[in-house]
């Protein structure tokens, strides 16, 4: 509560400043010849959500990974929470630290339990009382809803458990962002529901969240804005409605009549 209290608080200072949780201007980006990201504009506002959709390969992995830095665009600028990326390390580790990210496959380590795997970011990058940080990642992982399971060990979880496991380690760091990645197209059919059960309830407490995702369950109950990215570009965006019954692009029409 005291956390959820702490991010409507930042949003709102953010929000009066008027300055974008996200802004992409004119940014692309190459992997060799390869040009995977072209003339991206995007602003995101604090406490916006936005969902990514898109075919296989249209980009939107990389789009994403390149907010936190795990991918370098080669042009234009990215500016998160008023911090330009650029090589500046120091600046790197900055946003690291707000911006949290969960992927596809959980990438939890095995070796470690549950309540481990939270806290280790905490105690070694935060330098927080590893105390302090168990007390935190038990309240986190109540509110994904799994805290009898903190002792054990990731193998020992389901996918969906794995997945609310990582959802509540990116928030023990305290994120103004959460990105995600197709968070549960790697999950069984039974397991979807109660990670997007996680991500709605993470939405509506106010979180600035971009999110790959073809749920459009989602889209519809949370999401601000819905992005369609096609070859590197974006191709149409729209709030959740005019997005879904009025698409504009012959691309947007036939993406949507193969997943809906
Ligand atoms: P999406 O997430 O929409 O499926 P990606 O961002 O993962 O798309 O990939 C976009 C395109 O870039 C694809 O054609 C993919 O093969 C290519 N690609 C992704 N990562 C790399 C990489 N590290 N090196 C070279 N090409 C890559
Ligand atoms: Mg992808």
């Amino acid at each position: 509560a005291e956390e959820q209290a702490r991010i409507a608080e930042e949003v709102r200072a953010m929000a009066a400043k008027d300055q974008p949780a996200i802004e992409m201007i004119d940014v692309h980006k190459w992997y060799g010849e390869f040009h995977v990201l072209r003339d991206i504009n995007l602003r995101v506002k604090a406490g916006e959500r936005i969902v990514v959709c898109g075919p296989s390969g249209s980009g939107k992995s990389t789009l994403i990974r390149c907010i936190n830095r795990l991918e370098e665009h080669q042009r234009g600028r990215i500016i998160v929470d008023g911090i330009e990326l650029s090589d500046d390390l120091k600046r790197i580790d900055e946003i690291r630290r707000e911006v949290g990210m969960v992927f596809q496959h959980f990438n939890l380590f095995p070796h470690l339990t549950i309540l481990e795997n939270c806290t280790l970011a905490p105690v070694w990058v935060r330098k927080m009382p590893k105390r302090q940080a168990e007390e935190i990642a038990m309240e986190y992982l109540t509110r994904v809803k799994i805290p009898e399971q903190a002792h054990k060990y990731p193998g020992q979880l389901s996918g969906g458990q794995q997945q609310r496991v990582a959802i509540a380690r990116s928030l023990c760091m305290s994120p103004k962002i959460m990105l995600f990645d197709e968070p549960t197209s790697a999950l069984d059919p039974e397991m979807i529901k109660e990670v997007l059960d996680v991500m709605v309830d993470l939405a509506q407490s106010g979180m600035t969240m971009v999110c790959v995702t073809h749920e459009m369950g989602f889209a519809r109950q949370v999401a601000d804005r819905v992005i369609f990215m096609d070859a590197g570009q974006v191709i149409e965006q729209n709030v959740p409605a005019e997005f879904f019954e009025n698409p504009q692009h012959e691309r947007t029409k036939l993406f949507l009549s193969q997943i809906l």
